[in-house]
């Protein structure tokens, strides 16, 4: 866990979030400013910057972390089926648009119009 960092503060729940769903390796929460009609944001209690950080051993959670995806976005509420879906975005880096330093998937879903091209926090 990182001191100052904003994610590892919610994971330790010293920063409330709207929480959807937590477990020993994960916490997903209601994205501050959504960029979609549904926009959560799935972070690993761990402390790990971006995706330039991983390593081979990181692959058990990395895949969990993408499975969790699809459970988190039709439990709270992104259409259903092959016509409804949602959209995952992870920024890495500055030039990637990251602007939180802890890794986090961002899962985006409702109906349009949203902006599928636009950067998250855009
Ligand atoms: P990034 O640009 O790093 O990929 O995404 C960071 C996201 O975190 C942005 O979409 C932003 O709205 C969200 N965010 C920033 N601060 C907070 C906060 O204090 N609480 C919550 N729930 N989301 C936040
Ligand atoms: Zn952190």
């Amino acid at each position: 866990m990182s001191d100052n960092c904003l994610f590892c503060k919610i994971a330790r729940g010293e920063i409330p979030a709207k929480k959807v769903y937590e477990d020993d390796e994960f916490i997903a929460f209601h994205d501050i400013n959504p960029a979609a009609p549904l926009h959560l944001l799935v972070v690993p209690k761990h402390h790990i910057t971006s995706l330039l950080d991983v390593q081979p051993e990181d692959e058990q959670w990395l895949g969990r972390m993408m499975t969790l995806a699809p459970k988190l976005a039709q439990e709270n509420g992104c259409t259903p089926g092959y016509e409804g879906g949602f959209r995952t975005v992870v920024n890495t880096g500055k030039e990637g648009g990251q602007e939180i330093a802890h890794l986090h998937l961002h899962i985006l879903g409702g109906p349009r119009p949203w902006n599928k091209r636009a950067a998250p926090a855009a």
